[in-house]
């Protein structure tokens, strides 16, 4: 994944299989994604170590890019197995464990202490993303298993172990609201906007902005992206943000814009946010799956997900897709919400097109696109839709403890405004 300055203004391409990736510089096929970006990240840093030899010595860095270009012809043309065996004797792999280690030593000591956790098992949790108790204990044992390779005997008895040391189980309505009172926000730039979510964008679940093309999603999704990096009493939560772009439309220039709105160093804020673009919904499930590491590791703080089923709207196409499409976007909402679990302090925005209901000829003729599945997915769900000029208006449409409402706000040039 990219830095947001590091990302230009294109980034579009077609919808669909095979596509060219502008990070590899090659066509991707679907399905191959990740192989192929991990590829490319090894070659990158490979590359990097040559060019530091360079300096020494231009005949040996020469003999380095030879030696380069016939390893990359070769592992383009590694079958999916060879290439799992070479990542497991990589010794570099060994390293960056070792590294994620250091940073999260915490988090990982916790894991370390569980019963019958060794160095093997250890490598195959963290490697998976598993490297705190809390991924352990809420994950489901199936994807535990799946992604880390470990046996379903192990599984249950760390998911156990894990359960038992976070203390989970019951709890009073006291503790419940005790830790309902302190919940982080973060400021839309809005007073109204903020009114209407009871004082700003709650952590810890995930918000839906759904409404037709041009009424503030995308811009709403760029501003939190800079508030929350803010400190907290200026309504930030002092983090940083991912952005995962599905439909090609995050433009750094509107972060700079935003952030010398509010005086902020644009460089800094470019640099603080994540960009992962997703070319089609594998790689979007992918980007997430990735994501457990990364929160921890860049302190994330928000999640952007600019469109949720934008790609699974058009790749499964036709009756007979729909109930294989409704499974895969409720896992992947699964597995946005999973991480609000994990990470009780980290907000994760969606946004989600409208489709047409034809029937409907008295009232809103729109409905969110995902049907039920995204709805009962999201925990607070806004329509948005366009009023006068740059003025735009959000009704709460579902929230567990919030009042149905409207706010009026406004896009400028600096961002959301009242
Ligand atoms: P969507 O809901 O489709 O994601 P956007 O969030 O991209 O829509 O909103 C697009 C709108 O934002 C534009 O129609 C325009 O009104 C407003 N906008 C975009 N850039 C600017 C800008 N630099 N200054 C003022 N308004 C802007
Ligand atoms: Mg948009």
């Amino acid at each position: 994944m990219a830095k947001a300055s590091e990302v230009g203004n294109g980034g579009q391409s077609a919808i669909g299989q095979p596509y060219y990736c502008q990070e590899c510089k090659r066509n991707h096929t679907k399905g191959k994604i990740y192989k192929e970006h991990l590829n490319f990240a090894k070659f990158e840093s490979e590359k990097e170590e040559s060019i530091e030899d360079e300096s020494e010595s231009n005949d040996m860095a020469q003999e380095d890019s030879d030696i380069l270009e016939e390893e990359e012809e070769i592992v383009t043309e590694m079958d999916d197995e060879e290439f799992h065996n070479e990542i497991e004797e990589d010794e570099d792999f060994d390293e960056e464990i070792l590294a994620l280690d250091n940073n999260n030593s915490d988090c990982v000591d916790a894991v370390k202490k569980l019963p019958g956790v060794g160095e093997a098992t250890l490598k195959k949790l963290i490697k998976a993303g598993f490297g705190s108790l809390e991924s352990i204990a809420y994950t489901p044992p199936s994807i535990i298993q799946e992604e880390s390779g470990l046996g379903d005997k192990t599984t249950a008895k760390l998911i156990k172990a894990s359960m038992e040391k976070l203390n989970i189980g019951f709890k009073s309505a006291e503790d419940v609201w005790e830790h309902r009172r302190n919940i982080a926000r973060i400021t839309t730039g809005s007073q109204e906007l903020d009114n209407l979510f009871g004082g700003g964008i709650e952590t810890g679940c995930v918000i839906e902005f759904f409404g037709e093309f041009r009424t503030g999603k995308t811009q709403i999704a760029h501003m939190l992206c800079v508030n929350v990096q803010l400190p907290k009493e200026d309504g930030g939560l002092s983090g940083n943000a991912l952005y995962i772009d599905t439909e090609g439309t995050f433009r750094p220039e509107r972060i700079i814009q935003m952030a010398e709105g509010l005086d902020l160093d644009h460089k800094k804020v470019l640099k603080n946010i994540v960009f992962g673009r997703a070319y089609n919904s594998d790689h979007q499930v992918l980007l997430i799956k990735e994501a457990t590491n990364l929160i921890r590791e860049k302190n994330i703080k928000l999640i952007i997900v600019d469109s949720l089923i934008g790609h699974f709207r058009s790749e499964y196409v036709g009756r007979g897709t729909l109930a294989n499409r409704q499974q895969t976007i409720n896992t992947h909402l699964h597995d946005l919400l999973r991480l609000t679990d994990i990470f009780p302090e980290l907000c994760i925005i969606v946004t989600n097109q409208v489709q047409s209901k034809p029937d409907v000829f008295y009232g809103n003729p729109t409905v969110a696109a995902g049907g039920n599945i995204v709805a009962h997915g999201s925990t607070i769900r806004v329509y948005l839709r366009k009023g006068k000029g740059e003025q735009r208006v959000a009704k709460m449409i579902d929230a567990p403890h919030l009042p149905e409402g409207e706010a009026i706000f406004s896009i400028t040039e600096n961002g959301i405004v009242d």
